[in-house]
């Protein structure tokens, strides 16, 4: 983001609102890859779908995104709409307080504290018993992120514990791997009253709290399960089978990366999609779908096949 900190001074205050407006308008329809066309064309490709935009449009996407041919506007997108930066989007996102330690753990539990006892969103007083903050390895490669808590989860202070859970746990050794490998969280951290799906006002209220866990545990792999979960990380808006059975790039939104020298850098990371636990346990029909797409991460990770299915 050099570039576009570097441009800012030379942008008009009302330009700037008015394409943070429009990258936010296309971000909601899902759209987020944009490539820059010959100047000679006078037009912006975005992603798929070609969008007209008008000569003002034109001309600050050009400068913003443009340093090559085809840029990663995913990236550049991604922190440019986080809803961190919701008041002033080409803002510098500063470094989170957990950003200044190299323990993983040690930030993980900054993370907790800056959480505290939660009140942000309407789930704080909707009946939870605690706040679920996520477990596991907090070097994991490979990560699993889930909706929100049941009631089990509830209870007893961890993701997927209940009968969804000992499915999830049956699926991560069937790759051959421990649950204690792995790193499990939720986009919501309280349980959403009679197991409702989250609304995407507490989705965008909790998920920079998991946004900075990706960011701390730094995973190669990420397994959105189910379409909340999905929807949320990726922001956007599609069908479960349209959603799965490929790979996207993710980088955590509104997370300055990789500002200390000494330690490796991490670009974001791999996302696939796969069916929630808790619809095979509805429609075990529909467990091989989520093998197939479990097989993929695999062998993104190196991971040997395992001997038999779940
Ligand atoms: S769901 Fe998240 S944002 Fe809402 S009260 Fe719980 S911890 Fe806070």
């Amino acid at each position: 983001m050099l570039f576009l900190s570097a441009m800012l001074p030379t942008l008009d205050p009302e330009l700037r609102r008015a394409l943070a407006a429009r990258i936010r308008y296309y971000n909601e329809m899902g759209i987020y890859d944009f490539y820059r066309r010959p100047p000679s064309d006078r037009a912006v490709e975005i992603a798929a779908a070609p969008i007209a935009v008008d000569e003002e449009g034109i001309a600050v996407l050009q400068q913003t995104f443009v340093t090559g041919v085809e840029m990663s506007p995913r990236k550049a997108t991604a922190v440019a709409v986080s809803r961190a930066v919701e008041e002033n989007i080409f803002e510098v996102i500063a470094l989170k307080p957990e950003q200044s330690v190299s323990d993983p753990v040690e930030a993980l539990k900054i993370i907790r504290e800056d959480l505290g006892d939660c009140t942000r969103c309407v789930l704080h007083k909707q009946g939870r018993k605690q706040i679920v903050f996520g477990v596991g390895n907090p070097k994991a490669e490979l990560m699993f992120v889930g909706e929100g808590p049941g009631a089990d989860e509830d209870a007893q202070g961890e993701p997927f514990v209940g009968r969804a859970g000992q499915l999830l746990n049956n699926m991560i050794k069937a790759m051959g791997i421990e649950r204690e490998q792995v790193y499990i969280a939720n986009i919501v951290k309280c349980r959403p009253p009679g197991n409702r799906t989250p609304e995407r006002e507490e989705c965008a209220t909790c998920s920079p709290f998991l946004m900075r866990q990706i960011a701390v545990v730094k995973p190669k792999v990420i397994v959105a399960l189910g379409a909340v979960a999905a929807k949320t990380l990726l922001a956007m808006s599609a069908s479960m089978m349209q959603l799965r059975g490929r790979f996207y790039e993710f980088r955590p939104a509104g997370i300055r990366m990789n500002d200390r020298s000494n330690e490796p850098r991490w670009d974001g990371c791999k996302l696939a999609v796969i069916y929630h636990p808790a619809f095979l346990l509805r429609d075990p029909r529909q467990k091989g779908e989520a093998w197939k797409d479990l097989q993929m991460v695999m062998k993104e990770l190196g991971m040997k096949a395992p001997k038999q299915n779940t």
